[in-house]
């Protein structure tokens, strides 16, 4: 079921939102060589918390930190470890954040320090095809044009999109309905209406969109071994449009 909330829950997931986007801020000067993902999920974790906030994420069906963090050809899922960042890698930072019941989602990717232009051209591209499929977000629309515009605009980037994960409402849980492909047809799909609160994140590679899961049972990875990249708003869909939530 696909709920619409009220005018106070949308405050609330503004809260949230605010919280997951803070919290994304606060840790891009961390993110350098040399730092391990585990110390990037402590500090977020204790800034989550700084905020009345919980980390939406832990003990998730059993997921066993605040933050997902997923690097190289890791899509999403990745456990934080004493894995050390190095000069060349892309990290993809997924953030959650429950204030007073309530959630916020966003996932990005990082660059440490300098990487090659063709992994630059990947974050670049995935982060414009979010951006694509939020341009769908309006009453009346429907699902499949926010699904269709994501693979349509990675098509033509020459990216894989990974099929195995998708985009999802969000409120008084992380994972709510309606589930959001990153492919799919025009017109087809639930219709959008005013205040519903929606996350859309696309997953991208540069090679072939095939994955697999690790033996933790939660890390998502390309079995190609190919770069992949994760971008997500949580947003709500407003009269005429939407709002962003997990940003400026
Ligand atoms: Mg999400
Ligand atoms: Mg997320």
């Amino acid at each position: 079921m696909i709920t619409i909330k009220t005018k106070r829950e949308i405050e609330l997931l503004k809260i949230a939102g605010n919280i997951v986007y803070q919290t994304h801020k606060y840790l891009q000067p961390y993110i350098k060589e040399g730092i391990t993902t585990k110390e990037l999920d402590k500090l977020a974790e204790a800034f989550i918390r700084s905020k009345d906030a919980t980390p939406s994420f832990k003990g998730y069906e059993g997921f066993p930190t605040a933050l997902c963090i997923s690097l190289n050809s890791e899509v999403v899922h990745g456990f934080p470890s004493d894995r050390v960042l190095k000069n060349g890698d892309i990290v993809s930072i997924d953030i959650g954040a429950c204030y007073k019941g309530y959630h916020g989602d966003s996932g990005w990717t990082y660059m440490v320090g300098e990487v090659p232009p063709a992994t630059k051209q990947l974050l670049e591209d995935t982060e414009n095809s979010l951006y694509a499929g939020l341009k769908q977000v309006k009453p009346g629309n429907r699902i499949g044009d926010i699904s269709n515009a994501i693979e349509t605009y990675a098509k033509e980037h020459h990216l894989g999109v990974v099929k195995e994960l998708c985009g999802h409402g969000v409120g008084t849980s992380v994972h709510e309905d309606p589930e959001i492909p990153n492919f799919g047809t025009k017109n087809t799909g639930p219709r959008l209406k005013e205040g519903m609160v929606l996350a859309i994140e696309p997953m991208l590679t540069l090679g072939r969109p095939d994955v697999y899961v690790h033996d933790n049972n939660w890390t998502v990875d390309t079995i190609d071994g190919s770069l992949s990249a994760h971008f997500e708003h949580t947003i709500v869909v407003t009269a005429d449009g939407y709002e962003i939530l997990t940003g400026e």
